[in-house]
């Protein structure tokens, strides 16, 4: 069996971004008009997305500063707890405690990996302020439960949307509706801006106050920023970060923005196929999944019990198909280890869960390369 991408010892990459021309030339414009910081780009970004959200959005350096400034301007903080699967990548954690607040660990359903709604009122407390639900692959999972759990408690949602740019719920894009979502535009998310991240709410207040907590606190600034100037007579009232986006990156987003659909439709067909290959695979198990709503941004399997997680990665490594683990569960990291183990899904899965290779640009002959050599994996080492 031959790499599709020839024999001269070229690695598959578990993501990888997908740039055209189009970005290039448009970061070789912006370090030709020499403004690198906040400006004219980001707003330009901003508007783009607003117009494809439907709402309001504020672009920040990455998709943690998002998620941090989105609970900060919720007034969330110290003394306070947020709802939140283990099982999500550690940004989710480090943003609920940089606000000072405590992330609470649920655990998740068994057949999508998303927030676990039927057992969400044990974890309950007075402190609990807000839910965060994490849209595991692209996945939003039971929203309308989690909206309702949140309307019944008078919680706050901050949903992780990481991995959801392009995905939709019940025919609504995430995003475009609810509460709060904060996507990340990191180098393999559904779209990058090489580094970045933004919030969409339906709050103008909270917007506007994350306006001014992403430039340090300095009140009002934003609108100065994108005609050219900068505030030098201001206040400051509290705690800011330097968390802003910088044209460099908006330039790249709004690029991104406009082929995001190709993006989308390349990922949801790559998945397709790894579905068709492997779904009636012995010892492999499919989350569930729907490509016609979900953009899927990884695609993990669950291996069966009888199989060595490690022993495939390295044959698997062995056929130069980079593999990955999202993820390893924050409770069972120190920082945030609970003394409870109360996560019975998390902690049966964990172990085996394999992410195989998915970015756009992958083709079908390697999607099946990577299916077949899973397979062989499966069958030598079973
Ligand atoms: C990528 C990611 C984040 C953080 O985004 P960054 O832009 O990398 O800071 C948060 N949560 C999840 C689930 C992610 O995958």
């Amino acid at each position: 069996m031959q790499n599709p991408l020839g024999s001269a010892g070229k690695l598959i990459k578990l993501s990888k971004s997908s740039i055209s021309q189009a970005e290039k030339s448009a970061v070789m414009g912006v370090l030709d008009r020499g403004m690198f910081g906040m400006g004219a780009e980001v707003q330009k970004f901003e508007d783009a997305l607003s117009q494809y959200f439907g709402r309001n959005v504020v672009c920040v350096v990455n998709g943690t500063a998002a998620l941090q400034l989105a609970l900060e301007a919720a007034g969330i903080g110290v003394g306070d707890e947020v709802l939140v699967p283990s099982l999500t990548y550690v940004a989710s954690f480090q943003a609920i405690s940089a606000a000072g607040a405590t992330p609470v660990p649920c655990d998740v359903f068994e057949d999508t990996l998303t927030l676990n709604t039927a057992d969400l009122a044990s974890r309950l407390t007075e402190k609990t302020k807000a839910v965060m639900p994490v849209h595991y692959a692209g996945n939003p999972g039971d929203l309308d439960a989690i909206y309702l759990f949140a309307e019944k408690y008078k919680l706050r949602v901050i949903e992780d949307a990481a991995h959801a740019f392009g995905s939709s719920y019940k025919s609504k894009r995430i995003g475009s509706y609810g509460d709060t979502a904060c996507f990340s535009f990191d180098g393999i998310k559904n779209i990058t801006s090489g580094e970045g991240g933004c919030i969409v709410s339906a709050d103008e207040v909270l917007l506007e106050k994350i306006r001014d907590l992403r430039l340090l606190g300095v009140k009002n600034d934003t609108q100065n920023r994108y005609s050219g100037r900068r505030t030098w007579e201001f206040d400051v009232t509290e705690q800011g970060w330097r968390y802003h986006m910088s044209n460099i990156m908006a330039a790249i987003g709004i690029e991104q923005l406009k082929r995001s659909e190709n993006l989308a439709h390349k990922r949801q067909e790559l998945a397709k196929r790894y579905h068709s290959n492997l779904s009636c695979q012995k010892g492999v198990r499919l989350l569930q999944a729907s490509y016609a709503h979900q953009v899927p941004h990884i695609f993990p399997i669950i291996l069966g019990e009888n199989l060595d997680r490690e022993t495939i990665r390295e044959f698997l490594y062995g056929h130069e198909i980079e593999t990955g683990i999202h993820y390893k569960p924050n409770h069972l990291l120190t920082k945030f280890q609970l003394k409870s183990h109360d996560l019975p899904v998390t902690n049966r899965i964990y172990k085996r869960l394999l992410t195989l290779p998915l970015h756009p640009d992958l083709n079908f002959d390697e999607i099946d390369y990577i299916s077949k050599s899973l397979i062989l994996a499966i069958e030598t080492n079973g």
